[in-house]
């Protein structure tokens, strides 16, 4: 009979650090993959880069956060400084940069894949790849053991999940976690993608594709009540807008956008200018280029592949040589740069959501040993848990602090 003193589901980011931090403790630890190679996801995190942490202070960490009371324990144990001395013990140097976030020398996320992988094996732990879980079998109250979809069971006195979200399926992380939690009688909260894509209403011309604006403001509005304002850079994609500032806006509006709540986007194209300045900044344009006509002004004031789309939305010939506009109409451009609105129609997929919302209810988890409060000996980490964070690192430190504290409870000598 194949038995272990413990198994953990998933070789991602916590799965990795719960596996590797078990065996350095002394422990006979399996560890099972589903996909040819582990760590799929965390190679493509940062934009291949790895946003591994923020050094931010932890109250703040922890504003950016979900629920941030259960992480308290996980984060007085091992946080974004424990995380980086971890990283430089296995010869993974990294650097800090605005906003505090933290990455890996190289810049290379492969190297943080490579590195755990490295220190996973040195450990003693033993990895199948390939195989994936599809029943968890519990005993007299107890976790006892797993089976696999080639129908091999193996058995352990512990169990740590660490399957992960559901977004971005094509790394292996497809909500499997959630179903073999449901089956034990764990609850699952809401689960939606977060940190994703809004898709708007209006038609967006082909040309705005994948259009990077950098300094925007942008308010959301519901109704005439503006509910939250950012400022820095977004992106248009096809039907769609994200980037920075819009992903963070996703995941504060996830549930209302999730609804098909009515809610929308105003782009102050030109933030830095008021009104007024902006009317006398056009004025003195017009001044100068009396013989062009309004499309030939706006190619000066916005990204050409934006001009197509803003034009479309003047209710005047763009043909029109600017020393003919009426005042009407020059207000109508200014009113339009500070305030092209665009109308939400929800939430993109999890495809494209870098996170999931929602997961295994908190509340049937001990925040001090990430073990079940509902089958003994089984414990979670990861995105697995109704744990989820804005952008800047804050994630992958959540994976990796839950990670080691599930394992350092589950080998912890009573
Ligand atoms: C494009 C992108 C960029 C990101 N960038 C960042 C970033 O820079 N910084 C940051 O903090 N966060 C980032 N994130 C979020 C971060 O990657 C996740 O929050 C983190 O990887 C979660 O770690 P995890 O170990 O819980 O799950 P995962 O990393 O998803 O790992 C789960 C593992 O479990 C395996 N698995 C699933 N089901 C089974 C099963 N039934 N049997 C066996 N194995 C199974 C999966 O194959 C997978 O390997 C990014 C996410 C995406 C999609």
């Amino acid at each position: 009979m194949d038995k272990f003193e413990i198994i953990v589901v998933g070789a991602g980011a916590a799965g990795l650090l719960a596996a590797g931090t078990a065996a350095n403790r002394g422990t006979k630890v399996l560890l099972l993959e589903k996909m040819f190679r582990p760590g799929r996801k965390l190679r493509i995190t940062g934009k291949g880069r790895c946003n591994l942490t923020n050094l931010t202070r932890i109250d703040d960490f922890l504003s950016h956060v979900n629920n941030p009371d259960f992480l308290r324990p996980a984060f007085e144990q091992f946080f974004a400084q424990e995380l980086i001395d971890f990283f430089h013990s296995i010869q993974i140097k990294t650097k800090t940069e605005r906003g505090r976030r933290v990455f890996p020398q190289s810049d290379k996320a492969q190297d943080i894949v490579d590195g755990l992988h490295r220190w996973v094996n040195k450990s003693g732990v033993m990895l199948k790849k390939d195989v994936r879980v599809n029943k968890l079998f519990v005993k007299e109250g107890r976790i006892s053991g797993v089976r696999l979809n080639n129908g091999k069971l193996y058995f352990a006195d512990k169990i740590i999940l660490c399957t992960g979200g559901a977004s971005y399926p094509a790394t292996g992380s497809t909500g499997d976690g959630y179903k073999l939690s449901k089956t034990l009688g764990h609850t699952i909260t809401n689960t939606r993608p977060a940190l994703v894509p809004i898709a708007v209403k209006n038609d967006l011309s082909n040309e705005l594709d994948r259009l990077l604006l950098k300094n925007v403001n942008v308010k959301v509005f519901r109704r005439n009540e503006i509910l939250s304002e950012k400022f820095g850079d977004m992106q248009f994609l096809k039907q769609s807008i994200s980037g920075p500032i819009i992903l963070s806006l996703s995941r504060e509006f996830g549930k209302a956008l999730h609804l098909g709540e009515h809610l929308e986007f105003s782009l102050d194209l030109k933030p830095a200018l008021s009104e007024l300045k902006l009317t006398n900044r056009f004025q003195r344009e017009v001044e100068k280029n009396r013989r062009l006509d309004v499309t030939g002004l706006l190619r000066k004031l916005l990204p050409q592949k934006m001009v197509a789309t803003f034009i479309s939305r003047l209710k005047f010939d763009s043909l029109k040589l600017v020393d003919q506009l009426s005042n009407d109409e020059i207000k109508s451009i200014i009113l339009l740069l500070k305030d092209f609105r665009l109308v939400a129609s929800g939430l993109k997929d999890f495809d494209e959501a870098i996170i999931t919302s929602g997961g295994v209810s908190l509340d049937e988890v001990n925040p001090e040993t990430m073990e079940s409060k509902k089958i003994k000996n089984l414990y979670f980490a990861g995105e697995l848990l109704d744990l989820d964070a804005d952008t800047g690192g804050y994630n992958l430190q959540i994976a990796f602090s839950t990670g080691r504290l599930a394992a350092m409870a589950a080998t912890k000598k009573s």
